[in-house]
C-alpha cells in the first residue's frame, strides 16, 4: 500500500495521547500490526507511560513507511500526521496538541463539535475529527480504544475499514472470541459516526512546538520544596483527568449508611457526618467530593442497595457542582434523568483538615 503523505524521513506518524485504562497502548499495538501485517508496510509502535496505573498519562507512537525503508529511530512522534486524543479532560492540563501542523488530523473523544473543540484546544490549524467514543463504547459494550481505532481509519482516508475489522477480529478473537462482535461494532461506529472540519492556520492560535524537555523538572526548575503541582496531586486537588468518563451518582433515599462505600473507596471521597438514621444518632453519608474521585466505580459494585449508580460524567458536568457553596449545592440536589442527587460537598473533611493546618 502507498502512503498518501510522509515526512522528510519517509515516515507516516501517529501519536495517541491518553490516560491509563482507556486502551491507548493496545490501540497503538494494533495500529502497528495493521501496518505491518495487513497493509504491507514497515511498521513500529511503542508506548510511553509511567507507573502503569489507571489515570496516569500515556502516549503511544506509531510509525509506518514503505517496505523499502528501514525505521531507524524510536524517538517520540513530534509532528504527527494523526493525533488521537482519548480524553478531553487532558486539555489545558497537558500540552497534548504540541507539534500539530496544518497537515495533522486530530481525532478526539468528545460530544462537542469540531468548532468548539478548535476553540478549547486552541488549535493552530489542521482537521478535527470528533467522535463520542464514550457514548458509543457504553452503547456497544466495547471499549473507547476500538471506537477511536475506527475513527483513525476514517480520518486517515486510506486505512480500509474492512482491513481494520479483520485485524480486530483476528487479534481479539485469539483470546476473547466472545468479544469480537461488540468490538467490531465499536470500530464500525467510530468509523461511521465521526464528524470533521478543516481549519486553516489563520493565525488565531499559535503553533505549539513539541519539546519533551520542557515538561521535565530538574534542580533548577522544580517548584519550591519539590511539591507536585500537577493535576491529581494533593496540591491541585483535582482527579478529573484520571476519570475515564464515568462517575458514581448517589441516591441518598436508598442509602442505609452501611459505610461499605467509604471502606472501599481508595480516595476518601465519601463524606460521613454525625446525624440521625431511623431515629437514632448515626454517621450519615452526606455525599461525595468529586475532587478526589477517580471514577473507578468500586463503590458502585459494593453498594448493597444501589444507592450508588454509574453515570456518564458528561451528562452530569454542571459546572455549578464545582462551586463550593452550600446554597448552590442545595439547588442542584435533584437530577431528574437518573434520580440521583450527587454533588460536590463544600465541606470535605480532607479540605477542612488542610485548612486547619493538616491532619493531626
Ligand atoms: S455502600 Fe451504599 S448504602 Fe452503604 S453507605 Fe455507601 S451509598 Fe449508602
Ligand atoms: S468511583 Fe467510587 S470508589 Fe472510586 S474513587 Fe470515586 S467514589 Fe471512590
Amino acid at each position: 500500500m502507498n502512503l498518501p503523505m510522509v515526512n522528510e524521513n519517509g515516515y507516516y506518524e501517529i501519536r495517541l495521547e491518553s490516560i491509563g485504562g482507556l486502551g491507548a497502548n493496545l490501540c497503538g499495538k494494533m495500529l502497528g500490526e495493521l501496518g505491518a501485517v495487513y497493509m504491507g508496510l514497515n511498521s513500529a509502535s511503542f508506548s510511553s507511560y509511567g507507573s502503569e496505573k489507571r489515570g496516569s498519562p500515556v502516549k503511544a507512537y506509531i510509525r509506518w513507511c514503505s517496505d523499502s525503508i528501514d525505521i531507524g529511530i524510536n524517538s517520540p512522534v513530534e509532528n504527527p500526521h494523526i493525533l488521537g486524543l482519548f480524553h478531553e479532560a487532558m486539555i489545558g492540563k497537558m500540552s497534548v496538541t504540541a507539534g500539530v501542523t496544518e497537515d495533522t488530523k486530530v481525532i478526539i473523544n468528545t460530544a462537542s463539535s469540531p468548532d468548539d473543540m478548535r476553540q478549547r484546544l486552541k488549535l493552530y490549524g489542521g482537521e478535527i475529527f470528533c467522535v463520542d467514543a464514550l457514548k458509543i463504547a457504553m452503547e456497544s459494550k466495547t471499549r473507547i480504544n476500538m471506537v477511536i481505532l475506527g475513527a483513525i481509519a476514517k480520518a486517515s482516508g486510506f486505512i480500509p475499514l474492512d482491513m481494520t475489522v479483520d485485524m480486530v477480529a483476528n487479534t481479539i478473537g485469539k483470546k476473547y472470541p466472545e468479544l469480537i462482535k461488540n468490538n467490531i461494532e465499536g470500530v464500525k461506529r467510530g468509523y461511521n459516526e465521526t464528524v470533521s472540519k478543516f481549519f486553516e492556520a489563520d493565525g488565531k492560535y499559535e503553533k505549539v512546538d513539541y519539546e519533551e524537555v520542557k515538561n521535565r523538572w530538574g534542580y533548577d526548575n522544580a517548584p519550591v520544596g519539590g511539591i507536585n503541582t500537577r493535576f491529581g496531586s494533593t496540591v491541585s486537588n483535582d482527579l478529573s483527568a484520571s476519570r475515564e468518563g464515568y462517575i458514581p451518582l448517589f441516591i441518598q433515599e436508598k442509602c442505609i449508611n452501611c459505610g461499605l462505600c467509604d471502606t472501599t473507596c481508595p480516595d476518601m471521597v465519601f463524606q460521613f457526618k454525625p446525624g440521625e438514621y431511623k431515629g437514632k444518632p448515626a454517621m450519615v453519608n452526606s455525599g461525595l467530593d468529586y475532587h478526589h474521585c477517580k471514577g473507578c466505580l468500586r463503590c458502585v459494585e459494593v453498594c448493597p442497595t444501589k444507592a450508588l449508580v454509574a453515570g456518564n460524567e458528561r451528562e452530569h458536568s454542571n459546572p455549578k457542582w464545582f462551586v463550593r457553596n452550600k446554597d448552590l449545592i442545595a439547588e442542584h440536589m435533584e437530577f431528574e434523568d437518573t434520580g440521583a442527587n450527587s454533588w460536590v460537598t463544600s465541606d470535605s473533611y480532607m479540605d477542612e483538615r488542610r485548612i486547619d493546618g493538616g491532619i493531626v
